[in-house]
């Protein structure tokens, strides 16, 4: 131990997989359950562990990936940032955040952007949003703001969004929970529309499910909405921190039905897959409600995020990257369907973003991730019996060939 303290600690290259996940085992909160694979470098959708075996990345940390491990481009504006500006908080200006803010607003289709670093922080700040909306600009009674949300949600771990999960896991031992929040079954206009009461001000939907099984809602879900919003004067809040950004074959998940909810929130992939970056991009009337001093955050709006962010938009559009997942994406799924694999039950989602649900026979879907590890794959379970697959969206045709191949052997 005292050794250890004592010498420099900059390099572990001679510690192998098995000491690495013991270090872990011994001192790191049990958070998180990993497949056994200690990835030490990454390049494009492929990333190597210490013993130097090569894996090709179908999960891309959970979209945030979208442009690959050490993107050329990315990377470049990232260290040359890194040598210039990094941080000055917002209590001075940088000359990084008026342009991503003009830039992301362009690409959204959007009035103006309040930046933050985490997808839930960026939650956080679309529900702050939409109560100070209702308040000041609706009317709602202080104090009696409601949001509905939906069965099966994930929007983040901070103590309010874990308050309306429906997962069991999720909430248990983490109240006293934070109240506002209405829960209706995902899917159904008819139970939105029943919930929704002059105390409503926002309605927070994923347009696809990410981490509550690649759940894609019926055709028309997501114009049904917005239309109750606008009969009801609610406003439309998309997390799109999973599906957004090319994910699912469009800029966004909600342009599969051109609709313009009122806020989109943004993370995972807006950082490049090197910075955390998030930000909540919306209207001026309901972004309007902010007067300085009501929110904030210290590495928020920071120069090196934002010419990382800028960067990420710009190869999102140069190298057509939703196209891309658009159609490479549904080859995939077209394939994976034809095989007719003995365990599957159901392959579903849109561009880069995929299910794969077991049958009931097959049981979880843990354990064929594993077996996928061996072949060199690297995906992950998200409820119990769904596999998701999303590689970095550059991922070339053939190498998603080569995991269709390894994803039919296993749950053949
Ligand atoms: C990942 C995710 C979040 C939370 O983002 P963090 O950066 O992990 O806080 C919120 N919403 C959705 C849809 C996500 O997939």
């Amino acid at each position: 131990m005292t050794q250890v303290n004592d010498g420099p600690m900059a390099h572990t290259g001679d510690l192998n997989s098995d000491a690495h996940m013991q270090l872990v085992d011994q001192y790191s909160a049990r958070n998180y359950a990993p497949l056994p694979v200690v990835i030490s470098r990454g390049e494009g959708a492929w990333v190597w562990d210490v013993e130097g075996h090569k894996y090709l990345d179908c999960l891309s940390a959970y979209s945030a990936l979208n442009f690959g491990h050490s993107h050329p481009r990315i990377l470049d504006v990232f260290i040359e940032q890194a040598r210039r500006l990094t941080l000055t908080s917002r209590a001075f200006q940088n000359d990084q955040f008026g342009p991503f803010c003009q830039e992301l607003t362009a690409f959204c289709d959007m009035d103006l952007v309040l930046p933050m670093n985490t997808g839930a922080e960026g939650v956080e700040t679309a529900i702050k949003t939409a109560r100070k909306w209702g308040y000041t600009v609706k009317g709602v009674p202080d104090g009696k703001a409601q949001i509905i949300c939906f069965s099966g949600n994930f929007h983040g771990r901070t103590t309010t969004i874990v308050s309306f999960s429906t997962e069991e896991q999720t909430k248990a031992h983490f109240g006293p929970y934070t109240p506002g929040f209405v829960v209706v079954k995902y899917g159904s206009l008819d139970a939105l529309r029943a919930a929704i009461t002059p105390h409503t001000v926002a309605v927070l939907v994923e347009p696809i499910q990410g981490e509550g099984g690649v759940v894609v809602p019926p055709e028309g879900y997501l114009r049904g909405i917005r239309e109750l919003c606008d009969e009801h004067n609610v406003l439309m809040i998309a997390d799109e921190i999973q599906t957004g950004l090319g994910r699912t074959g469009r800029r966004f998940a909600v342009d599969h039905e051109e609709v313009k909810p009122d806020l989109v929130i943004l993370g995972k992939a807006l950082g490049g897959g090197v910075m955390p970056v998030s930000a909540v991009v919306g209207s001026k009337e309901a972004l309007g409600v902010f007067n300085p001093g009501d929110h904030g955050s210290t590495f928020g709006g920071n120069p090196l995020g934002c010419a990382v962010a800028r960067e990420a938009i710009r190869v999102l559009v140069d190298e057509k990257l939703a196209e891309r997942a658009d159609r490479v994406g549904k080859a995939f799924r077209d394939r994976i369907r034809a095989a007719n694999c003995s365990k599957i039950k159901e392959v579903r989602g849109k561009g880069l973003l995929i299910g794969i649900e077991m049958t009931p026979e097959a049981g979880a879907a843990k354990p064929y991730c594993k077996q996928l590890k061996g072949e060199g794959v690297l995906c992950k379970d998200t409820v119990d019996n769904v596999m998701r697959i999303a590689p970095p969206l550059m991922i070339a045709e053939a190498d998603l060939d080569w995991a269709a191949e390894r994803v039919i052997k296993v749950l053949s």
